[in-house]
Order: C-alpha cells, then structure tokens, then sequence
C-alpha cells in the first residue's frame, strides 16, 4: 500500500526532476491543508483538525478522475490556536508565523512554475489570517489563491447550527467515522456557550456583539455543542457529501486557470 494514498499527487514524494516535467503547472491547483493541534473536549484526540485535513484530501482526491489535474503540497498541521490556552496538548503558532509559512510555501510552488493554490482549512481560528494572506499571495505573487468549501452538515438542529462550533456534533461524527478508535464517547457531553432561546448580546458568534473567546470563558468542558448526539452513520454521510463537494471545487479552480475542463 502507498502512503499516503494520493501519493502520484503529493509534491514531497516528487524527485525535483518529476515537479519540473509536469506538464500542466500552470493550471494545476496545489492543495494545502491547514489544520491545528487543540483541545477538542475531553473525549476526542487534540489532533482533530489536523487529522480532519487528510481525511477531507484522501476521499476527495479519491473521488477525481485519475488524470484530473491538482497536486498536494505538505501540510501545515499546527495553526492559530491561542482561544485554547491552557489546556494540555493544544499547540500553536501566532498569526504572523502562520502568515509567513502560508507565503513561504506559495512562494515556491510559484517558483516551481504553479499559478493556483487551493486551501482546505480545518480550524476556525486560521480564517483571519488565511483570508488576507490569500489576498496578498495574489496581489504579490499573481498566484490565484483560494479556499475550498464544502457545504455545511445538513439535519442538524438550529442550536447545533448556531452554537455546535467546536467538538460538538459534526465534528464528533466526522472522527466517529474517520477514526473510531480514537474517540471516547463516555466523556462525550453537550454544551453550548449560548442559548437561541436565551441568547444575550455578547457571544462568540453571530451576535450583535462579539467577544474574542477563549475556551475558558465560554466552556467548562472545551466542547462547544451537542457531542453526545454524533454517531459514526452521520459523519459518514457528511464526510460523503463534503468530499463530493471539495471534489467538484478543485475541478472547477482547475477549469478555471484552464479555461476548459481539467
Ligand atoms: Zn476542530
């Protein structure tokens, strides 16, 4: 068996003779995943979403046609994580180091002569940065640069909807499914830092004011939502339908640079 299992698209197990003959740089979006080593409760390992960028990898580029073309760039597995301070096992990098690794690798695979990079992002906290260092990779570099998106999980309620923001149901079912063993379901709990009921004016998300959270103030468990209702057949349905859906997003950012089907 090959590791990992889209290895004839992964650049770092290219010889530089290899990245130097593909034929179709130019068009050819490069994927990087950006994840994050943190608390996610304490009933799932603190590598969920790290791991969540090769489960999301695996099964869409399994899903492109064999000669479709898109290629992998090492990933970036610690992120922008400081909301989880103080618990054991989080690790984090500052937005300016995040920055500066995102550019580094955009920087090379423009030299290797790459014009699209493609980002599948794992963790919430890397959106500030990643969105306007995208921007500055275009306006510096003119590589196009962007984000692949899947849609979000559908038959959830509108509490899970709203508040399930962090190791609560969705992301429980994807590592139920992903990885099984790894999940401890007896300590899986349900809490939210916000009732739609109930909601108050300042809350960590979607309200009239915003605080800048950390997990401390709005989660006694670090678990943000309702883990307790994840069971494997959801996460399998959803990393089915978001592997579909980042599937046909690397295909049409190749048509894209292209100008005709990839
Ligand atoms: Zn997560």
């Amino acid at each position: 068996m090959t590791f990992p299992s889209y290895r004839a698209r992964y650049l770092p197990a290219m010889t530089p003779r290899q990245i130097r003959a593909l034929p179709d740089r130019a068009w050819a979006p490069v994927i990087l995943a950006t994840g994050a080593i943190e608390q996610h409760g304490p009933h799932l390992p603190v590598a969920v979403d790290a791991l969540m960028g090769q489960v999301w990898l695996t099964r869409a580029l399994a899903r492109l046609p064999a000669g479709a073309s898109c290629y992998v760039a090492p990933p970036i597995t610690i992120g922008k994580s400081n909301e989880h301070t103080g618990f054991p096992g989080t690790l984090m990098i500052s937005r300016e180091t995040l920055r500066q690794q995102i550019l580094a690798v955009a920087r090379q695979v423009h030299a290797w002569g790459f014009r699209s990079l493609a980002v599948i992002n794992t963790h919430g906290g890397n959106v500030p940065v990643l969105i306007p260092t995208l921007r500055e990779i275009r306006a510096t570099l003119g590589l196009r640069a962007g984000v692949l998106q899947a849609r979000q999980a559908d038959g959830i309620s509108a509490q899970e909807a709203a508040f399930g923001i962090h190791a609560g149901e969705v992301e429980t079912s994807w590592v139920l499914a992903a990885a099984g063993p790894l999940v401890d379901m007896a300590r899986a709990e349900r809490e939210y830092p916000a009732r739609l009921e109930d909601p108050g004016e300042v809350r960590p998300v979607a309200a009239p004011a915003l605080v800048a959270w950390a997990s401390r103030d709005v989660s006694l468990s670090g678990i943000m939502g309702d883990a307790a209702a994840a069971t494997a057949g959801k996460g399998e349905r959803w990393i089915e339908r978001g592997s579909a859906d980042l599937a046909e997003a690397i295909l049409e950012v190749c048509r894209i640079a292209r100008g005709e089907a990839c």
